[in-house]
């Protein structure tokens, strides 16, 4: 079995403001967003497994095109979510009514798909997608609520040689509870993809108060950072490129470097871009995902950081098994 990594993304960069004119939305080019599916291909090339990565607007799109799923190569085998966000499960009922009605045409038993994703974010799905979640899901839950830098238990895909563990991050605009919003509830997980031959971080969302991933206090916060270390692949939240110096719901740039410093990636791929000019001419807002990676290569360099730092695109291929 051969294991391959794919971007999905938007059909437009992240998020088209309506009514803003910035290099970003005028760029018409797909944008990478955070979205990976995970495809097997058997001996004879054929899609024998799909696991899906948040299901955000216009992933089924890339799921439409993709040459390992058009057709009747389509298959979803799993689906996991990092965190309830509408930017992650956007998609889920397009996706998900028209895989049932195409299992459909095609005789076979439209099962309900399996989805994992943590406690809190199960409540919330119930809550906002009720539909989707008694119809079409399959909920294999984690039942915890522990802390950020927590290794929770891996998921029960049961694909021969690929390990997926969740690691719990905090990402406070998702750590709410579903009935009790002024009650905390840890929502949001990155995921490790380790194969024989390659480990993948999938790190997003996360906000600026992961500072676990820097100096972890705990046996557990030290047992996540090893979890996260030293990847082929890190798939990480870069939303602004400056750094605040109040809580923000997602890292700057400067506190992606401090954890690529620790983590030691091979590769540092930035997800999450965003940047629209917030009229006060603050640096990377409004920039394109081309001038993000000039300018991110430029300080990777100067400080010597781990590995080589990228921006994406929607398509991008990695062999991890
Ligand atoms: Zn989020
Ligand atoms: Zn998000």
């Amino acid at each position: 079995m051969k294991h391959l990594l794919i971007v999905n993304g938007l059909e437009a960069p992240l998020l088209r403001q309506f009514g803003c004119d910035c290099a970003r939305c005028a760029d018409s080019a797909p944008q990478a967003n955070t979205s990976v599916s995970l495809i097997s291909l058997n001996g004879r090339g054929e899609t024998a497994h799909h696991i899906l990565f948040d299901i955000g607007m216009a992933v089924t799109d890339n799921l439409f095109r993709s040459p390992y799923l058009a057709g009747t190569r389509a298959r979803l085998d799993w689906l996991v979510l990092t965190h309830w966000h509408p930017d992650h499960v956007n998609d889920l009922n397009r996706l998900l009514v028209s895989y049932h009605l195409n299992r459909i045409r095609r005789q076979e038993e439209p099962t309900p798909v399996p989805l994992w994703c943590r406690s809190g974010t199960a409540d919330w799905l119930q809550r906002e997608h009720a539909y989707e979640w008694d119809t079409y899901l399959q909920p294999y839950c984690s039942g915890e609520n522990q802390p950020p830098g927590t290794v929770l238990p891996p998921l029960p895909i049961n694909l021969p040689g690929v390990t997926i563990t969740p690691v719990t991050v905090s990402h406070y605009g998702a750590d709410r509870c579903a009935q009790d919003k002024q009650s905390t509830c840890y929502s949001c997980a990155a995921y490790v993809v380790e194969t024989a031959v390659a480990k993948t971080v999938l790190l997003w969302d996360i906000d600026n108060q992961n500072e676990w991933l820097v100096n972890p206090q705990t046996e557990a916060e030290e047992t996540a950072v090893r979890q996260l270390s030293n990847a082929d692949y890190l798939f990480i939240d870069a939303t602004f490129w400056s750094v605040k110096n109040k809580p923000t719901t997602h890292p700057g740039f400067g506190n992606v470097q401090r954890y690529a410093r620790v983590l030691t990636p091979s590769q540092t791929l930035l997800v999450h871009l965003s940047g629209h000019p917030d009229g006060r001419d603050n640096e990377g807002w409004g920039w394109t995902n081309g001038r993000w990676q000039t300018e991110a290569q430029k300080i990777w360099i100067a400080k010597n950081l781990p590995g080589q730092v990228t921006v994406p695109s929607i398509g991008d291929e990695f062999v991890v098994g």
